[in-house]
């Protein structure tokens, strides 16, 4: 029970296990759009804010920093990892879902794909993001080409030098896998 009926539209997607409640979603993503809405109007950044959930509890939060921090990195859905493997003092997000306000962007795709977030909630789309003028579509066509192609080139230099560190890193018997 406690299905909300007003929302089952935008949550009628195939993707909710018939377990779950689709309140306890409406509620997170209401959480994370109200930070974005709070941060934007602060004038901390665009109108992005992200929670991160485990077992039912907000374990983690953010919202876009960009401005404030002048850190072209703080997005919200970085922010709210970071807080979130903080609070559990872990570098490991598996278990947990993540609510965002927009779409994540490339640079937070592969945040959630290194913690290992397990499911991705999201209310805009990167679409509807760069109809005002967020680059994260542009950037999205980028990574979809070769990589001699893209608009920044990436150049291979000191391979061998380079290669020694990776090779002493592998030879560490007390390396930390992650
Ligand atoms: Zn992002």
């Amino acid at each position: 029970m406690g299905i909300d009926v007003g929302e089952q539209s935008e949550l009628s997607d195939g993707r909710l296990g018939e377990t779950e409640r689709s309140s306890d979603h409406v509620r997170f993503m209401r959480r994370a759009i109200e930070l974005g809405r709070r941060g934007s109007t602060a004038g901390d950044g665009g109108p992005f804010g992200a929670v991160i959930v485990r077992s039912g509890h907000i374990i983690g939060e953010g919202w876009n920093r960009v401005i404030a921090t002048r850190d072209p990195t703080t997005h919200g859905e970085m922010v709210a990892i970071r807080d979130a493997c903080r609070r559990i003092g872990s570098i490991s997000l598996h278990g947990c879902e993540l609510y965002t306000s927009g779409q994540p962007c490339p640079m937070c795709l592969g945040a959630i794909y290194w913690a290992r977030i397990e499911r991705v909630f999201y209310g805009f789309s990167i679409q509807d993001a760069a109809g005002i003028g967020f680059d994260d579509h542009f950037i999205h066509e980028q990574l979809a080409k070769p990589p001699g192609q893209r608009a920044i080139p990436e150049i291979p230099l000191l391979r061998a030098e380079a290669l020694e560190i990776l090779e002493a890193y592998a030879a560490n018997p007390g390396r930390v896998h992650y």
